[in-house]
């Protein structure tokens, strides 16, 4: 843990185990954080926040441009610590630290914009003047699936803002924040600025960020589940909360595109990350005339992925992060073929080459893929590529937007008054349209309906962590 400056054990000494999910192996220890340790982070972030809001945004930014030149020298080390860790191959990893990096780079850089406005007044004697200023202590969790990228997505922009916060990072993966918060120290960022608690069990963190009063903000991303609990518990006490959830995204085929194109891209984002990712394609549409062509070049990509530990080359498909994850897709699949799914390629648990040692999944097509099976409405978070075809007949955005999730979707087609419909008529918060990385430091990233509320990134992600305050002054 780091607390006010320092890297501490937890109370107690509790420890808990961290495991490679390739191979099953136990990688380190580390520590488990105890309720004193919860108050004393808190505590630290509650005296830091004083200080650190009163430097000038300029002061801010040089720590970030640090923290960002740093985390470039280090790239190599932290993508071996996440691949050996989080199980996604050394490439993606490399991916992961460059854009977990563009964060502190461009908070860096907005720190210096958080302008605030003056508004004319109906009276002569009057003048508004709004100002904008940091909330205050932030409590951040962030999931296991993007270890390193998260982090700075959140911290970048609380700490530009002027923000201090405590971060609790997922359970499976707490290797990546001790590294990502060497950097912080290296930075030299003021103790109690940032925070680090790693806990096993992520309750007791929720709930102080919730209710201790100390903290003005909670920022999440994981599951809509728990993202819903946090959001009522956070309500009584009405705290400020961003929430990046779950998601069910749909990948639309019009019957203009190229489906070997299409196909192309829908690999490659679908098995990004082995499937876990929020964004990932969750129900594929395709035009009922072209789900051959369509399915010939997917599946012929698919088959060609290599699945294996991450460290390896040419490994296209990591592990899963454990045996829930696992279970959860085992149950998809069999619910979706005993409905009378057809499997195109994969549908079953690796166990060859040691591989049984590790929680892999083979990718997986299913075509076939009807409203009444679970794949359809669930969360997968894995590798399985549901294809649906629809009639000319069908409203395709309609279907597409009948979920209780509005993170991603994906459009393909080569006319742009259907690009620009579908992209008006389509209820998510982010929209690839022929593009299969909607995403970057400099956009918006967030979603709607139960996707969650609030952006990270862009020029709204520092947004979240400021307050707008008015002045109106009688001259
Ligand atoms: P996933 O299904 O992706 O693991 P979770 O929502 O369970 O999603 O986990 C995402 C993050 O939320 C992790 O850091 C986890 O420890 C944390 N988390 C889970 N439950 C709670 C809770 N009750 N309070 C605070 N954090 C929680």
């Amino acid at each position: 843990m780091f607390i006010n400056g320092k890297w501490e054990k937890a109370e107690d000494n509790a420890q808990f185990e961290v495991f490679n999910p390739a191979t099953g192996e136990m990688i380190t220890r580390v520590a488990d954080a105890g309720p004193r340790d919860i108050s004393r982070a808190i505590d630290a972030a509650d005296q830091a926040f004083p200080a650190w809001s009163a430097l000038t945004a300029f002061q801010r930014s040089q720590y970030l441009y640090l923290a960002w030149q740093l985390m470039m020298e280090k790239k190599e080390d932290l993508a071996r610590i996440m691949t050996m860790e989080q199980g996604k191959p050394l490439k993606a990893a490399r991916n992961e630290v460059q854009y977990g990096a563009d964060f502190l780079l461009w908070f860096a850089e907005e720190a210096k914009r958080v302008y605030g406005q003056t508004i004319p007044s109906a009276r002569p004697d009057q003048r508004f003047m709004v100002l904008k200023q940091p909330i205050g202590v932030v409590g951040a969790v962030t999931p296991w699936n993007y270890p390193v990228s998260m982090i700075t997505r959140k911290l970048a922009p609380a700490l530009a803002a002027g923000c201090t916060a405590v971060l609790k990072p997922a359970e499976a993966t707490p290797l990546c924040a001790v590294e990502m918060f060497k950097i912080f120290e290296q930075a030299g960022i003021p103790a109690g600025v940032v925070n680090l608690l790693t806990k096993l069990d992520p309750k007791p963190v929720g709930q102080a960020f919730v209710s201790d009063p100390r903290v003005k903000k909670l920022t999440f991303t994981g599951s809509t589940q728990v993202g819903k609990f946090l959001g009522r518990e956070a309500a009584g006490h009405m705290k400020r909360i961003s929430l990046e959830l779950g998601g069910h995204a749909p990948f639309i085929l019009f019957d203009d595109a190229d489906p070997v194109h299409a196909a192309k891209g829908a690999v490659l984002v679908k098995f990004l990350n082995t499937g876990q990712a929020c964004i990932s394609p969750n129900r594929i549409f395709v035009p009922r005339s072209m789900v051959e062509d369509f399915t010939r070049e997917f599946v012929q990509r698919v088959k060609a992925m290599k699945a294996g530990n991450g460290m390896d080359d040419g490994v296209r498909i990591g592990p899963l992060v454990g045996a829930d994850a696992l279970a959860k897709v085992e149950n998809q699949v069999k619910d979706a073929l005993d409905k009378g799914a057809r499997l195109l390629a994969g549908g079953e648990r690796l166990t060859q080459d040691r591989l049984e040692r590790g929680w892999f999944y083979a990718p997986t097509v299913l075509t076939g893929v009807t409203p009444d099976m679970l794949i359809y409405r669930e969360e997968t978070f894995g590798p399985v590529a549901p294809v649906i075809a629809y009639g000319p007949e069908e409203d395709v955005v309609e279907m597409a937007n009948d979920t209780v999730y509005g993170l991603a979707a994906y459009v393909y087609t080569k006319s742009i008054s259907r690009a620009m419909s579908a992209f008006e008529r389509l209820h998510f918060g982010i929209i690839g349209i022929n593009d299969i990385n909607p995403t970057s430091a400099s956009a918006p990233f967030g979603g709607m309906k139960e996707s969650g509320m609030g952006r990270e990134g862009a020029r709204e992600g520092i947004e979240e962590y400021l307050e707008t305050k008015l002045g109106g002054f009688s001259i």
